[in-house]
């Protein structure tokens, strides 16, 4: 197995990462509660999508938005070494 001669120092392993994180999402304001929501997707406020109502908001607030969006947020704890990257490409 081939073996690294030297290790990665701090400044080549940030520079190779520099583009690894996690982008901020595209957001769009609803159309009918100016509330903003994820394009292309049911708004989560008010349940309308496209003029007309798909979700009846007001009976599932509780069961479906809230769980979802929570499993996301895990992944977004990642963002740090965002800063580092930037520091060395600017030189
Ligand atoms: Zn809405």
């Amino acid at each position: 197995m081939a073996v690294p001669k030297r290790r990665t120092t701090k400044s080549k392993r940030n520079m190779r990462r520099m583009h690894i994180f996690i982008k901020e999402p595209t957001l769009v304001t609803c159309d009918k509660c100016k509330e903003q929501k994820l394009p292309h997707t049911v708004c989560s406020h008010c349940g309308y999508y496209k003029g007309r109502e798909v979700i009846d908001v007001l009976k599932q607030d509780k069961k479906s938005s809230d769980k979802k969006s929570s499993d996301k947020k895990k992944t977004e704890e990642k963002e740090q070494p965002i800063g580092m990257g930037n520091m060395s490409k600017k030189k």
